[in-house]
């Protein structure tokens, strides 16, 4: 039987790869704009790395991850997400010695183990950005900014960007108090999970899809009430800095990320589908987690978004670009002495970077023809033993059906011309 790729995993071929590039072209231009590095980080990570920058008590380390076991009996996993690895890297590297803050992105694929009924790819990809080093709400806003600006570039729609204040590890422990008081009552209308979450992690109850725990939190008091003064004025700040860029905004108290080294700003973007909204951008302020991984304490700020999610989102909008042809001409090459002497033209022309292609099955004419039609060729560039014999070749208009003869001595100079003036159109 043929071998078969994993479950959850895909072949990227020529036709959807394009969409791809066009998609990741388009985050390094945008990132590139805003003064933003490219990080590359390993593929694995030492497993202990995500157990603590991801949580022991999310469901990522618990059921999700990648974990094996290498020759030298060292616990390796395939990494989730990034924000660890780069966190990990700015310690290692000690970045925190080079001016301040580092401004960083990444594209790249994740692994986890999903269940294959939820339509999630076990390797999936993600685009990233995370600021370490600076803890101003305008990095706040910036990196949000980037995220809008991003969407609006490839003419995404329907956009609401979500904002909301966890606070900090000096406010939030009084909300926490406050929010079990007000639940202790409602305990009973709680899931199976929120019930786990009352006593570890109440806050995660907060942004429970169940509609028992969403009924049951109704009116329960906020993040946003118990915020100490120095969460309360950044976050201001950030809301003044993203209405002074344009960003459409609101605030939502129900958006909460669960772990202690998640501090301050929390932000989500949503985008309308049939009926309903749902997230596809995450990420929020971390000013604890370099810490928690051994580096010295460092604020952060970032978000990750789904790279197959942004391409579905930009399917239903009918927002990806057409195909490009994929070259600009075609050499039909007749004859072995033809084709030798075609071989050196397609050389010259792709020395001046013009895209060519020639037939490799020595195919006849006719099939040669249909073969550029089929590669969106503009011209067929014609070699025969006649022109041969006379020292030219025949350039032919695919898309007018005209067609004129130059020297052979002359081709590349005139094939440039042309390509020139179909790049400046
Ligand atoms: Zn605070
Ligand atoms: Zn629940």
């Amino acid at each position: 039987m043929a071998i078969q790729r994993p479950k959850g995993t895909q072949d990227l071929l020529p036709g959807t790869v394009e969409q791809w590039q066009y998609l990741e072209e388009t985050m390094r231009c945008v990132c590139r704009e805003y003064g933003y590095d490219e990080i590359r980080t390993p593929m694995f990570e030492a497993t202990e790395l995500f157990q603590r920058g991801v949580g022991q008590t999310t469901d990522i380390v618990k059921k999700e991850m990648y974990t094996f076991l290498d020759k030298g009996d060292r616990s390796m996993t395939l990494r989730p997400e990034l924000t660890a690895s780069v966190c990990r890297a700015y310690v290692e590297n000690k970045l925190y010695g080079q001016p301040q803050p580092i401004k960083l992105f990444y594209i790249g694929p994740m692994f986890r183990y999903e269940r294959p009924q939820s339509g999630r790819f076990r390797q999936f990809h993600q685009f990233g950005v995370e600021v370490l080093g600076a803890d101003q709400a305008v990095v706040d806003a910036e990196v949000i900014s980037l995220v809008w600006d991003l969407y609006k570039r490839l003419g995404l729609t329907k956009l609401e960007v979500h904002v909301n204040s966890v606070g900090c590890p000096v406010c939030r422990p009084k909300h926490r108090v406050q929010l079990q008081e007000f639940l202790t009552t409602r305990r009973d209308g709680l899931c199976k999970d929120c019930l786990d979450r009352f006593d570890r992690n109440p806050l995660r109850i907060l942004d429970c899809k169940n509609p028992a725990c969403q009924a049951a939190t109704i009116g329960a008091p906020t993040t946003r009430d118990t915020l100490c003064e120095d969460c309360s004025t950044h976050f201001e700040k950030v809301l003044a800095f993203l209405e002074a860029a344009g960003v459409v905004c609101r605030v939502n108290p129900r958006l909460v990320r669960g772990l202690d080294y998640y501090t301050k700003t929390a932000f989500e973007v949503m985008v309308e589908e049939i009926g309903a909204q749902s997230a596809i951008c995450g990420g929020g302020r971390y000013d604890g987690l370099v810490e928690e991984i051994g580096g010295p304490p460092t604020p952060g700020f970032g978000f990750a978004m789904g790279m197959e999610r942004i391409l579905a989102a930009l399917q239903v909008q009918h927002k990806l670009p057409e195909e490009k042809p994929r070259v600009f001409a075609m050499l039909i090459a007749l004859g072995e002495k033809a084709q030798i002497e075609g071989f050196s033209l397609m050389s010259a022309l792709r020395t001046q970077s013009i895209p060519v292609s020639m037939d490799l099955l020595n195919r006849s004419l006719k099939a040669q023809l249909k073969a550029a039609d089929r590669q969106g060729a503009r011209y067929a560039l014609i070699l025969g033993e006649q022109e041969l014999e006379e020292k030219v070749l025949l350039i032919r208009d695919l898309t007018l059906g005209e067609q004129n003869q130059v020297p052979l001595s002359k081709a590349v100079e005139e094939i440039k011309k042309m390509y020139q003036r179909g790049v400046n159109a």
